[in-house]
C-alpha cells in the first residue's frame, strides 16, 4: 500500500469526523433550543406567571467555548497587551487564587463565596507584582475590557428562548437573576450587545449582593426587593442549573422551569 495515499485517507477521515462532530453538536443544540422554548411556553401558558425570573448563561446565551477557556483567552490577551514576562498559566493561577481569596473574604464577612471581577483584578495586580508595569486602576480597566470582549466573542444568543421570554415580558415583569462577577455597567453592556437591554424590569447580579442563587440567598434579596406581598407560586424561575435555578428557587416556594443544556465538566464555580 502506498503510505502517502494511506496518510491522505487518514486525514480525509479525520476531517470528515471533525465536520460530523460539529454538525451533530449544532443539531443537538437546535434540538435542545426548540425543547427549551416549548417547555417555557407550556409552563407560562399553564401558570400565567405574575413575575418571571430568568437566568443568563446557558439560558438566554450559550458559550461557544468552556468558561475556563474564556478566562484563558483573556489572560493570553492581557499578557500580550502588557508584554508581561509572566506566563499565561501564571496569570490564570493568580486569577484562581484571587477569586478564592475574595470568595473566602466575603464568606468570612457573612456573605456567600461570591466575588467581584474588579476586586479580583485589583488583587491580581498586587500578586503579579505589576506595580512598576502599570497602575492598578489602568490594569483593572484593561482586564475588564479584555474579559468583556472575550465574553462577547464567545457568547451566542438562544433566539428561541429569548423570543419566548420577550413575549412573556409583554404581560408581566421579567427580572434577570445571574450568578456572575461583572459589575452592573459591564453586565448591561453584554445585554446591549445582544439587544436584550429592553426586556428586563430589573437586573440582579450575585457580585453586587455577595449572595448567590447557588445558596438560595440571592432569591431572598430578589424577593425582599419586590413591592408588596406576592403569591410565590406565581413567580416562575427559568434556568439550566438543577441546584441554583431549580432546587434553590423551589426552596423559596417559587415555580421553576429547568432547561436541559449540554453538561460541562464540574468546577468550583460551575454555575456561572
Ligand atoms: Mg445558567
Amino acid at each position: 500500500m502506498d503510505p502517502r495515499r494511506d496518510s491522505s485517507r487518514t486525514r480525509a477521515i479525520g476531517a470528515a469526523m471533525t465536520w460530523l462532530k460539529s454538525q451533530t453538536q449544532s443539531a443537538r443544540r437546535q434540538l435542545r433550543s426548540r425543547r427549551a422554548k416549548r417547555h417555557i411556553d407550556r409552563a407560562c401558558a399553564d401558570l400565567s406567571p405574575e413575575l418571571l425570573l430568568v437566568d443568563y448563561f446557558d439560558t438566554l446565551v450559550w458559550r461557544s467555548v468552556h468558561r475556563r477557556d474564556v478566562a484563558a483567552i483573556s489572560a493570553a490577551r492581557l499578557a500580550s497587551e502588557l508584554e508581561l514576562a509572566t506566563s499565561v498559566a501564571d496569570v490564570l493561577v493568580a486569577r484562581r487564587e484571587a477569586e478564592r481569596a475574595e470568595g473566602t473574604k466575603n464568606e468570612a464577612a457573612g456573605f456567600d463565596r461570591e466575588f467581584d471581577f474588579l476586586e479580583v483584578a485589583a488583587r491580581m495586580h498586587g500578586e503579579l507584582n505589576l506595580e512598576r508595569t502599570v497602575a492598578c486602576a489602568d490594569f483593572v480597566e484593561l482586564y475588564l475590557e479584555i474579559e468583556l470582549s472575550a465574553e462577547l466573542a464567545t457568547q451566542r444568543l438562544d433566539q428561541r428562548v429569548v423570543d419566548s421570554v420577550r413575549r412573556v415580558a409583554t404581560s408581566c415583569d421579567v427580572i434577570l437573576v445571574s450568578d456572575f462577577y461583572f459589575p452592573m455597567p459591564t453586565f448591561r453592556e453584554m445585554l446591549e450587545h445582544h439587544g436584550l437591554d429592553g426586556i428586563f424590569s430589573s437586573i440582579v447580579i450575585s457580585c453586587d449582593h455577595r449572595l448567590s442563587k447557588a445558596t438560595g440567598r440571592l432569591y431572598d434579596a430578589v424577593l425582599d426587593g419586590l413591592d408588596g406581598e406576592r403569591d410565590r407560586s406565581k413567580i416562575l424561575m427559568i434556568g439550566d442549573n438543577p441546584v441554583s435555578d431549580q432546587a434553590m428557587a423551589a426552596s423559596r416556594a417559587l415555580s421553576t422551569v429547568l432547561l436541559s443544556r449540554p453538561v460541562q465538566p464540574r468546577e468550583s464555580n460551575h454555575h456561572r
